[in-house]
């Protein structure tokens, strides 16, 4: 079943055109990946997807339910769970205040996040201002798992963070994935990706211009849009 659908979805911010043409969609317990080179719309589709930014067409479908033009707030409500660009965890909260604002009842308990990210365990009672980068980037995931999303949306996995810190996320995403977590993913390391991800799809100039298996990404394609 799919849990998210895109279909051709434009939006702009102002009078200037972001999204020419979105489409992508994410199925129960799938892992799908969101690419592309800087500036092609990634972040724009996020924003799109949890009502931050308009779509002015196309169609936006959560469990079937159209959500374009709805309210942020609602459309969390419905069950997706963002981890921001930027990470964004309340600096003057500890690591488990963090992860009690906006806990939802579910399967995600504040100790069942200990479990996947035993660093943040050990970090429990330390304001989040005082995490490195990559727990930053924990705790965002956790406080998302907390509200027990249908789907898991990460923008910018791992961007800056440190290879070993990079593995750990990778890690923990393939453990979510094992749990049956559903997760759309935007990153720019295929390397990373390609044992995590079922599906790829790539955005050029604010449309989506590749549906596949990460596999499907030849050299060639990885060229064009990738620009490695
Ligand atoms: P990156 O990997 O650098 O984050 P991205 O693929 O996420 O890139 P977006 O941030 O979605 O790309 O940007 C898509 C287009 O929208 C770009 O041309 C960008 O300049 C433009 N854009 C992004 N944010 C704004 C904004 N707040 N106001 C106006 N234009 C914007």
């Amino acid at each position: 079943m799919s849990l998210l659908e895109l279909e051709q979805v434009e939006s702009f911010y102002g009078a200037s055109q972001a999204l020419f043409g979105v489409s992508l969609d994410v199925k129960e317990g799938e892992v799908v990946a969101l690419m592309g080179r800087n500036g092609m719309g990634k972040t724009t589709t996020i924003r799109t997807i949890f009502g931050l930014v308009r779509a002015r067409s196309g169609s936006i479908r959560f469990l079937g339910q159209e959500i374009a033009g709805q309210r942020a707030h609602r459309i969390a409500r419905l069950g997706l769970g963002l981890v921001p660009e930027g990470r964004r965890c309340f600096p003057n909260l500890t690591v488990a205040e963090n992860l009690a604002v906006a806990a939802r009842a579910g399967t995600w308990t504040q100790g069942r996040v200990f479990d996947l990210f035993p660093r943040l365990s050990e970090r429990r009672d330390q304001y989040a201002s005082t995490l490195s980068g990559g727990e930053q980037q924990m705790l965002a995931i956790g406080r998302a798992l907390t509200t027990n999303p249908r789907l898991l949306v990460l923008d910018e996995a791992t961007e800056g963070l440190a290879p070993v810190i990079r593995r750990d996320i990778w890690e923990a995403l393939g453990k979510l994935k094992a749990a049956g977590q559903s997760i759309l993913v935007v990153d720019k390391t295929l390397s990373e990706l390609l044992p995590v991800a079922d599906r790829c799809f790539v955005l050029e100039k604010g449309a989506t211009v590749f549906a596949g298996p990460p596999a499907g990404l030849t050299p060639d394609l990885q060229d064009r849009y990738l620009g490695v």
